[in-house]
């Protein structure tokens, strides 16, 4: 008698981004392929196979699940397990099942992707049926994370259930073989979508196709459109038309912010911009981000795009619809967000009519709702090409992080005030929302509120407790402790290199924290922003800080930087001089010396943003912030031609002469030198970055850590970023920098769940 060949019969499980990407169909093709048996299902943890036949067989798809996925998939593991008794047996072939919702929520929710390399092809096509369809996708690519509803990622829990299929869609969607099987958002200009150009007060223009025609004609007379995208609007006209974009910066009252522009291609982009392949590359991934790029001197963009600026925010098209409009006309477009400074994106009609009339010509617009704003991602290249992540969100978030532990209940983390993203945290896992904006303003509470209700009912999180920082005013703060949970608090900079620490799996031991940003609420309720802390054992201190100095005016200190400079040169001595220089009258020198002398509204900081502020005065490069973080990006753009120089203004570094710090940086000498000896104010400005890295690699060599840490907003300083990483790496130190993550306060949420885990949640001050 012969035996019968072994089988083996196992369930795999399937961890990661793994829904929505095209993962059931590749399972059912190699399963099919290898000749097993048995089905794939979605669930609420991920993908559940079970998979029957040969053993080495079942082998061979296990490897495959793990290094052959989709592109657009992560997969973090792939378990093997007994099959339980409760799970359906194999059967005769191979099956896609349907999807279960409930059970331990683990699964990620998949980001919004670029149009895929099939999908344009079709798009562009005569003989498709979507050929010029705007809203073309299938499971490579297309709208995601903006259209959920609810979990497991299926059409009823989308804003598509509105569009029932029309036959060809549905056979697509059920064809295990089609790269559509299971494209939840998947549709045709028969059944799905289409496009409307409207004027304010919503009258229809035009329809579908002419719809577009017409929306370039508007482009190419030099309108400004409101254009609702995947995640909300833009607001787009012709950047080479001087005209055109002055109109919309005075309409949106935007002073001098940096304005996006979109490109039809990297050939195009090329005219006006120097890509390095990593830029390109960037530009050309699936999440398709602003890329800073330098901007060419002979670039032919209107100068209104970028006021003084060397780099240009470019993207490329990233959605059938994008592509399609910047086909049809012959220059680059503005493509900026419609909506306030640090507001969230606006999304829908009725609000796009409310915050937009007056500020846009005509609206081109479509009837798939957005669940969710999702504002464009925004990356600059340091030195050597690192991806520093200026806004996470498009294509990025809400992608999940892995947590180095199981936390003992579901926590929320509300993040910080400026640049907010919210955290929601369940097992071993985090998932952070894109960004949302500054929390100063109602419509990104709103958002903020809205975003942590959708997470928490996504990750069926019933949260046991919350976390939020230190600061008592930040309306996150505020949110938190009303929520009748459990509140953790947790200091701001020691958020930023956990955020820091949770990306590269590194312990809180033997670890210097550089936290530099703008503001921060301190363990000593001063505003704190230039920080060394040590960690050592679970335990942070506060090692170091820049030498703390007063801010004149508050609040209006960190808008006009002449204001920092004098608080400086008051302690380098050269007040009067600098006020001179400055042309404040006698009268107003005197009222604002007399406020730094008897410490009216002049508070104590530590804040390395507000120091590259007052350097920037000193320097004669900037007085005002119309944006934020204008002057330093001044100083930047200014150093960088020197970045190879050798000369640098000296910040000794010196015991901390009131308590709260063993060690401080003492920014008096570069303020002496730089009031005495006037030299080229740019190679002062590269001496400037020069002497702080010299500061960092000092305080790095006495705090005896062997991993350093750059963190904080004043690491999207792609100069300070590269110098700083170049001289600790030369000094020994093993430099962690975000990769991931944004060094900015986009980050703070995620430090807080580390800090929850850890426990770690406050900075001790040295006597
Ligand atoms: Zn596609
Ligand atoms: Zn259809």
């Amino acid at each position: 008698m012969v035996a019968a060949p072994p089988i083996t019969d196992v369930l795999l499980r399937v961890r990661g981004t793994v829904q929505g990407v095209g993962y059931r169909p590749f399972v059912h093709r190699t399963a099919a392929d290898l000749g097993l048996r048995g089905w794939v299902i979605n669930d609420a943890e991920g993908v559940l196979i079970r998979a029957a036949g040969d053993p080495a067989r079942v082998d061979e798809l296990a490897a495959a699940l793990q290094h052959d996925a989709p592109p657009a998939a992560t997969v973090d593991c792939v378990d093997r397990l007994e099959p339980r008794p409760d799970s359906a047996p194999a059967g005769a072939g191979f099956t896609i099942g349907a999807s279960r919702s409930g059970g331990e929520i683990a699964t990620a929710i998949p980001a919004d992707l670029a149009l895929c390399a099939d999908c344009r092809r079709e798009l562009l096509d005569p003989a498709d049926r979507r050929h010029r369809y705007p809203f073309i996708n299938c499971t490579q690519c297309g709208p995601r994370y903006s259209l959920i509803e609810g979990l497991p990622y299926d059409r009823p829990h989308t804003t598509m259930r509105a569009f029932p299929m029309c036959q060809a869609c549905q056979r697509e969607y059920d064809d295990p073989a089609s790269r559509r099987f299971h494209a939840e958002p998947n549709a045709c200009p028969k059944c799905g979508p289409h496009l409307t150009l409207c004027d304010a007060g919503g009258q229809v223009l035009a329809e579908r196709d002419a719809a577009l025609r017409s929306a370039r004609t508007l482009l190419q007379g030099g309108l400004i459109l409101a254009v609702k995208g995947l995640g909300g609007y833009h607001l787009m006209c012709d950047a080479t038309n001087e005209g055109a974009v002055t109109a919309l910066r005075q309409r949106k009252h935007r002073d001098q912010k940096p304005l996006a522009v979109m490109f039809r291609g990297l050939v195009e982009l090329r005219a006006h911009a120097v890509v390095s392949p990593a830029a390109a590359a960037l530009l050309t991934s699936i999440q398709a981000p602003i890329v800073l790029v330098p901007r060419r001197p002979d670039a032919e963009l209107a100068a209104g795009v970028a006021p003084g600026n060397p780099w240009v925010g470019a993207l490329l098209p990233s959605t059938p619809l994008h592509l399609l409009l910047l086909a049809a006309v012959d220059f680059p477009v503005v493509a900026t967000s419609a909506n306030l400074s640090e507001e969230p994106i606006c999304t829908d009609k009725a609000e796009a009519r409310r915050r937009l009339t007056g500020i846009a010509d005509l609206f081109l617009e479509h009837d798939r709702p957005i669940a969710h704003p999702v504002d464009d991602s925004v990356v600059r290249l340091a030195t050597g090409d690192e991806p520093i992540l200026l806004r996470r969100a498009r294509g990025y978030a809400p992608a999940p992080f892995p947590l180095p532990g199981r936390l003992p209940g579901p926590l929320l983390c509300v993040g910080g005030q400026m640049k907010n993203t919210v955290g929601v945290a369940a097992g071993d896992r985090l998932v952070l929302s894109p960004h949302l904006g500054d929390l100063d303003n109602l419509a990104t509470q709103e958002v903020f509120v809205r975003t942590i209700a959708t997470l928490a009912q996504l990750h069926g999180a019933d949260f046991a407790a919350v976390a939020h920082d230190k600061h008592p005013a930040y309306a996150s703060t505020r949110h938190a402790q009303q929520l009748g949970l459990p509140c953790v608090a947790v200091q701001h900079h020691l958020a930023h290199v956990l955020a820091c620490l949770l990306e590269h799996h590194h312990p809180a031991d033997g670890v210097l924290g550089i936290a530099w940003d703008g503001t921060g609420y301190g363990e000593d309720g001063t505003v704190w922003g230039g920080e060394f802390i040590l960690l050592r054992q679970n335990h942070a201190e506060r090692f170091a800080r820049l030498r703390p100095f007063r801010l004149a005016g508050s609040e209006a200190a960190v808008r006009d930087a002449r204001r920092v400079a004098l608080g400086l040169a008051r302690e380098a001595g050269g007040f009067p001089a600098l006020a001179a220089r400055f042309n404040y009258s006698d009268r107003d020198a005197a009222v604002l010396s007399a406020m730094l002398a008897q410490q009216l509204n002049s508070p104590l900081c530590s804040s390395a943003g507000r120091l590259f502020d007052g350097f920037g005065a000193l320097l004669g490069l900037g007085e005002i912030n119309r944006f934020e973080g204008q002057v330093p990006l001044a100083v930047e753009a200014a150093a960088t031609p020197f970045a190879a120089d050798s000369r640098l203004l000296p910040f000794p570094i010196t015991r901390a002469v009131t308590p709260g710090a063993r060690l401080e940086v003492d920014w008096r000498p570069a303020v002496s030198e730089l009031l005495h000896l006037r030299g080229d104010a740019a190679a002062d400005a590269a001496a400037l970055h020069r002497g702080l890295v010299q500061a960092m690699v000092e305080v790095a060599r006495q705090a005896g850590a062997g991993t350093v840490v750059l963190t904080g907003g004043c690491f999207q300083n792609a100069l300070l970023h590269s110098l700083a990483t170049a001289a600790l790496t030369d000094a020994g130190f093993r430099v962690l920098v975000h990769r991931r993550l944004s060094p900015n306060d986009n980050s703070i949420a995620a430090g807080q769940a580390l800090a929850v885990l850890w426990n770690l949640t406050s900075v001790t001050l040295p006597n």
